[in-house]
């Protein structure tokens, strides 16, 4: 059988100075080519886990491998896109899609032809030229994803990478990011506290829970693509998800906040 594109064992992460765990022991595999989503209510671990996927944290336990190799860093097969562009500002538009062609010495031609390409698959060709300051925040946040997709990783991490544009421009995005996902198709693993954006895009859902962090339900969901946020199969699993999380919120003193929050996710 085919090796997965990623595997998660048993991992898990208590922060110093921590009373809780911030992630307990989870494991989940993701096949190549997989899209999978991450989606809970702000502090259940999220973060922590895809960091951990990245190589920018050390699980206290457990393991996690990467196309067949543990994952010891970042880099190696895998890319990460966060809910800030944090592009840099003296650079243009290309010349920040092809820095890490240039970190990596991509020969020239080489790398004129993949920033093309990426550019071109989040409409950014026309802008090319432009600095960060002179784009909206759709268009910084598709130029971080061009940067991303230049490397031409197998697996492409993204933690809530759409979380600070407006309604909208995020819907947009995410279509967009079902299209690209459908032309390239790496492996994903999408963070997001949005319930229909994590149904609308995704194979997989892991639903966590907060308070220690952990997946209380996985999803899978095979309505054929492309997809419409409109479905109502996606409201429907919505509704289902969020039955789920109100349900794991049994702690009476915590119960009203959180269920406030639970509810607008
Ligand atoms: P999410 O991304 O789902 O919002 P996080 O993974 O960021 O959740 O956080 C999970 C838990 O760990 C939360 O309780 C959070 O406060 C805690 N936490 C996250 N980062 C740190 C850190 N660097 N130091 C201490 N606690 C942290
Ligand atoms: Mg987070």
């Amino acid at each position: 059988m085919e090796q997965p594109a990623l595997r998660v064992i048993d991992a898990c992460k208590t922060y110093d100075r921590s009373d809780h765990a911030a992630l307990l022991p989870t494991s989940f595999e993701v096949a190549r080519g997989e899209f999978v989503s991450l989606v809970g209510p702000s502090g259940c671990g999220k973060s922590t886990l895809l960091g951990m996927i990245a190589g920018l944290l050390t699980p206290d336990a457990g393991t996690i491998e990467a196309l067949g190799r543990p994952v010891t860093g970042p880099g190696d097969g895998r890319a990460i896109v966060f809910q800030d562009a944090a592009l840099f500002p003296w650079l243009t538009v290309l010349h920040n899609v092809e820095y890490g062609l240039r970190a990596h010495k991509v020969p020239k031609a080489e790398r004129r032809e993949r920033v093309e390409d990426a550019l071109r698959l989040v409409h950014l060709d026309h802008v090319a030229d432009k600095y960060p300051y002179e784009l909206s925040g759709g268009m910084r946040q598709r130029a971080s994803i061009a940067r991303a997709l230049v490397m031409r990783p197998e697996i492409l991490l993204m933690d809530e990478p759409f979380s600070a544009l407006d309604a909208q421009t995020r819907t947009i995005l995410s279509d967009e990011l079902q299209r690209i996902w459908l032309e390239t198709r790496p492996a994903v693993v999408f963070v997001t506290h949005n319930l229909i954006e994590a149904a609308f895009l995704s194979d997989t859902v892991h639903l966590l829970s907060s308070g220690p962090g952990r997946i209380v339900k996985t999803y899978d969901i095979d309505i054929p693509r492309p997809r419409d946020e409109a479905d109502p199969a996606l409201l429907e699993l919505r509704h289902d998800m969020l039955d789920r999380l109100r349900a794991e919120v049994d702690d009476a003193a915590e119960r009203r906040a959180q269920v406030a929050e639970v509810s607008a996710l």
